[in-house]
């Protein structure tokens, strides 16, 4: 049997259109509707007994099912959909699997926990929410749950789940998996073949790579995508064709860029560890990290993300504000660098009484390491730390 293709050749390679005129990747097709030579090959399309291109709402445009094939092709996985941004993969995930109720774990994004928390309760859907302190009682939250849902390693804690356990756990109460690989991405790790059922990304981030573009991904079986794929559609949740050509784009270099990400991730995190004016680093990469263990087993790589505490908020908002050539901005892997106080951007909608809760402190500053040279990082962090 052919040996399957490394990461960074899928990369570039699959999904690709043979493009009649010979251009080596699959043009931008940048129309709403395609015409058909009857309405015999019109229904073939609308019955599903064709693929093909008819309308661009629905997804069916080659631009975008080109990079939903290099998507499946990247998560392992058999299926891909597309989505306008993370939160819209996420809205159709909790709308198809949420119906027998939403189980989250650990801590996520904001915008996740608010969906999950305060709106999608207002349709009658049942949200339940438990961090890792209570992992041990897993078992007696999940009865009753149709879908669980967790980010690892989480935003802005990066707490560390297994997965693989969890999934387990999951499956014996009849319940999906979807894991939000957002922060890992899929050169560091691989949750469907860790056992979880579906895989979201906000495609914003690393997918994109260049913060220019605004996407979403869910990943899984066709089976269990299927129900998502109406939601989406009726929603109008399919991107315009421009941003699945520069996301296709970005996926070419995806593997090269997370590489560079680790590194650099990897160096700050040993530098800021080590400063006196630091009070915790939260990082996986770190040996003495709680959760470094189980990271070196299911991941290949730590990622680009990493949380700084400093002494209280005074110092942090004075860091931040002091840095020159990382920005203070919410949103991570690109290939600049980029600060951010949680309590000010991802998590400002949440109480101080719930972040607190949470573990996320005010002196907590999330940093994303981009591409740069790691000195010039560090030399940024060092004088931001130690002026003033
Ligand atoms: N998931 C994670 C881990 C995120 O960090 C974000 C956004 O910051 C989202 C989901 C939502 O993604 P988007 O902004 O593309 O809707």
């Amino acid at each position: 049997m052919a040996r399957e293709r490394e990461l960074s050749t899928r990369c570039i390679h699959d999904g690709e259109l043979d493009d009649p005129l010979g251009s080596p990747f699959t043009p931008l097709y940048n129309t709403t509707t395609f015409r058909f030579p009857s309405t015999e090959a019109l229904l073939d399309v609308v019955e599903g007994r064709t693929p093909g291109p008819l309308y661009t709402r629905y997804g069916f445009n080659p631009t975008i099912t080109s990079v939903e094939q290099k998507l499946a092709s990247v998560e392992g996985a058999e299926s891909a959909l597309l989505f306008t941004s993370g939160m819209a993969a996420a809205s159709s995930l909790f709308f198809a699997h949420g119906r027998n109720g939403v189980l989250c774990v650990g801590d996520a994004y904001g915008g996740t926990l608010e969906l999950l928390g305060e709106q999608l309760p207002q349709l009658g859907l049942k949200t339940r929410f438990i961090l890792d302190s209570d992992l041990e009682r897993l078992d007696e939250h999940l009865e009753g749950i149709g879908l669980v849902f967790l980010e690892t390693p989480t935003n802005p804690g990066l707490a560390v789940f297994d997965i693989a356990t969890i999934a387990e756990q999951a499956h014996a109460h009849g319940a999906l998996l979807a894991v939000d690989n957002t922060f890992a991405t899929p050169v560091n790790q691989r949750p469907l073949e860790l056992g979880a059922d579906i895989v979201m990304h906000s495609a914003t981030k690393y997918l994109g790579g260049h913060s220019d573009l605004t996407a979403g991904v869910l990943a899984g079986s066709a089976e269990v995508l299927q129900p998502t794929f109406g939601w989406r559609k009726n929603l109008g949740q399919v991107p315009a064709p421009e941003t699945a050509a520069l996301l296709a784009r970005s996926l070419r270099t995806l593997p090269l860029r997370v590489e560079r990400h680790n590194r650099n991730a990897q160096a700050v995190a040993e530098f800021l560890q080590d400063h006196p004016k630091v009070k915790r680093v939260l990082y996986p990469g770190l040996p003495d990290y709680p959760g470094h263990a189980l990271a070196r087993q299911q991941m290949r790589g730590f990622g680009g993300m990493l949380t700084v505490e400093l002494a209280d908020k005074a110092s942090a908002v004075a860091m931040v504000d002091r840095l020159k050539l990382i920005a203070n901005a919410p949103s991570l892997g690109g290939a600049e660098s980029l600060a951010t106080l949680p309590f000010a951007t991802t998590h400002h909608g949440m109480s101080a009484e719930e972040r607190q809760r949470r573990g996320i402190t005010d002196g907590m500053i999330r940093l994303s390491i981009g591409l740069e040279d790691a000195e010039d990082l560090i030399d940024d962090l060092r004088q931001a730390l130690e002026a003033g």
